[in-house]
């Protein structure tokens, strides 16, 4: 299978399913990473221009690991609205990467640009799938499964189904550890280590479902998206 991750910024896919992954990898799936904005605004005194080509490289060396297919930056951060601009060039992504299962952003997460990412991930995979809606890339999908991820910190979240990453755990870390400009800021800045972070919402999500460290997820059930199997790994 292909694998689509699609987050809004640089960091979030390490945060909330890099462990899943690198567990589907692991197992001989393919992984592509969509990060749909460029994480120029993460910072107040680095720049944007200079943050975004900064985090591009981060984000370069973390998809490196899973030797996953990136995408990043579509758009500037707090600037991804939903509306069909947005939504065609997400459709472009789908449509080169053809994914047999989409992971994104739950509705109830704290931003914007996670809710409209999650948004648009799901409205874009929709579209894909129909001959007649034109872009630039001369492709049609298939309607797939779509996960939503964890929210910042698990708050508003109650999974439905549990990934095991304890084995993966040293990859989502490596992978999240890759973000240095963000780790650092953090932890100067708002006094958050966010490698410990990420590590208590794992072991959490590890405590609920009796392994150390999980991942949680929430499957959006609709219509001609759901399947009589597990997919998850
Ligand atoms: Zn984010």
């Amino acid at each position: 299978m292909k694998i689509l991750a699609i987050s809004a910024h640089p960091d979030d896919i390490e945060l909330f399913c890099a462990g899943t992954l690198a567990k589907f990898k692991k197992q001989g799936h393919s992984i592509a990473m969509a990060i749909l904005c460029n994480g120029n605004k993460g910072h107040f005194e680095i720049g944007p221009e200079e943050l975004a080509s900064i985090r591009k490289k981060e984000a370069e060396e973390s998809a490196k690991i899973l030797d996953a297919q990136l995408f990043i930056g579509l758009f500037p951060d707090l600037e991804l609205h939903v509306n069909q601009q947005a939504v065609e060039k997400v459709m472009d992504v789908i449509r080169e990467v053809d994914p047999d299962v989409i992971i994104t952003h739950s509705p109830d997460d704290y931003m914007m640009d996670h809710v409209n990412a999650g948004k648009i991930a799901i409205d874009a995979s929709f579209c894909a799938t129909l001959p007649n809606y034109k872009t630039k890339i001369d492709k049609v999908t298939k309607l797939v499964p779509v996960f939503f991820m964890d929210t910042a910190s698990g708050v508003n979240f109650q999974p439905t189904e549990y990934v095991d990453i304890t084995e993966e755990m040293p990859i989502k870390e490596k992978m999240l550890l890759c973000h240095q400009s963000q780790y650092k800021w953090l932890k100067e800045h708002d006094k958050i280590d966010y490698v410990e972070f990420m590590k208590a919402l794992s072991a959490f999500r590890g405590t609920q479902c009796g392994v150390k460290y999980a991942e949680g997820f929430r499957q959006h059930l609709v219509w001609g998206r759901i399947k009589p199997y597990r997919i998850l790994p």
